[in-house]
């Protein structure tokens, strides 16, 4: 074993030399990584808590390109028997574990530790992913899946001629509700304090006649029967409470990343707790550290968009192995 070199790949067959890369994560982004590591034949070890990524609550993903709807699960179950038919004897899955530190040495390599063991590697794809903040109120687990919603982009179709709601009140929540605008009847966002998104957008989505802004109130309660019938607040002013009768409330009060493991400052986080990434190449603030999907400060949290920018890093990662 060779610590110091990165100028070739390794051995794939060769069980007892340094990882060429390591892959933190089993959801689309870390699964397409592994795909591609696999047929290019870079010796990895892919490490995940499990093969769930967030959409698995989901009964009706239609946006994922080639399959007309698929549910979450079977999505989540596709991804993983696809690493598997590949994986060989070149990527060494290592699943129920959880990466909790990695650390650079002065030869550059990568020592990373998870709850049952320690990997070395040459390269880390860091792709684990957020989980998104949810409404903690009467009902909200109930109806998850069943109304309630967390992707415009995704599920905004499904409510044609609806009414809808969003809640939240920064850029992302009116950026979805000018996406909903296509489609439903009516968007209203609602939002416990002022709105935060900025003042342009604000006031292009407000002048549109099927929306409406309602601020500084407290959620109570998701109403509904097999699906959401509708949401209460209260206005925090007046006290008066009221029912809102809609079939759809979108999620959008943000997300905490899923890096408690490089909290030791190894590479750059933004003020939202997203890695910092170089959007043309998926590289970190790190040399030798790339990142994909949900966890980095890209704008648009989706499944094509995790797994086209994984396998952008993955190119990249290729690249610089070779040199
Ligand atoms: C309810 C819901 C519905 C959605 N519906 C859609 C949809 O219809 N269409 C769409 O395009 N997008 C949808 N999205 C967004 C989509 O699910 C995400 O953009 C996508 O899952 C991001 O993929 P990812 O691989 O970056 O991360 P994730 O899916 O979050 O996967 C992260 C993986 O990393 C693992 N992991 C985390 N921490 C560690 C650790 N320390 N050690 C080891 N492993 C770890 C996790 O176990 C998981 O396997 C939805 C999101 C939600 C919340």
């Amino acid at each position: 074993m060779n610590l110091k070199s990165k100028s070739n790949i390794s051995d794939p067959n060769d069980k007892h030399s340094l990882y060429d890369l390591a892959i933190i994560g089993g959801g689309p982004a870390g699964v397409a990584a592994g795909v591609y590591a696999a047929r290019k034949k870079i010796k990895t070890v892919f490490i995940t808590e499990n093969f769930r990524n967030q959409s698995v609550v989901s009964d009706n993903i239609q946006n994922w390109i080639g399959t007309v709807s698929i549910s979450g699960e079977d999505l989540a179950k596709n991804l993983e028997k696809h690493l598997k038919a590949l994986a060989g004897d070149i990527i060494d899955i290592k699943e129920k574990e959880t990466v909790i530190n990695i650390t650079k040495n002065s030869d550059g390599i990568f020592t990373i530790t998870t709850d049952k063991s320690t990997y070395n590697t040459k390269t880390v794809l860091i792709a684990s992913g957020s989980i998104r903040r949810k409404i903690k109120i009467k009902g909200a687990e109930e109806f998850e899946g069943k109304g309630i919603t967390y992707c415009a982009t995704c599920d905004g179709p499904m409510f044609t001629d609806m009414d809808v709601v969003v809640i939240g009140g920064g850029n992302s929540a009116f950026e979805s509700a000018s996406q909903l605008l296509a489609y439903a009847k009516s968007v209203t966002i609602l939002q416990r304090s002022d709105f935060k998104a900025d003042p342009i957008t604000i006031k292009k989505v407000l002048s549109n006649p099927k929306a409406r802004g309602i601020s500084n109130i407290d959620l109570l309660e998701v109403k509904g029967d097999k699906f959401v019938s509708g949401i209460v607040y209260k206005d925090k002013d007046t006290g008066k409470e009221t029912e809102l009768p809609v079939s759809g409330i979108f999620v959008e009060i943000g997300a905490n990343p899923s890096v408690e493991y490089i909290k030791n400052g190894i590479v750059e986080l933004d003020d939202k707790e997203q890695i910092i990434v170089d959007p043309k190449t998926q590289k970190t603030s790190c040399v030798g550290i790339w990142s994909a999907g949900d966890c980095t400060d890209g704008l648009y949290k989706q499944n094509n968009i995790a797994v086209g920018d994984a396998i952008k890093a993955l190119e990249d990662i290729f690249k610089w192995l070779k040199k």
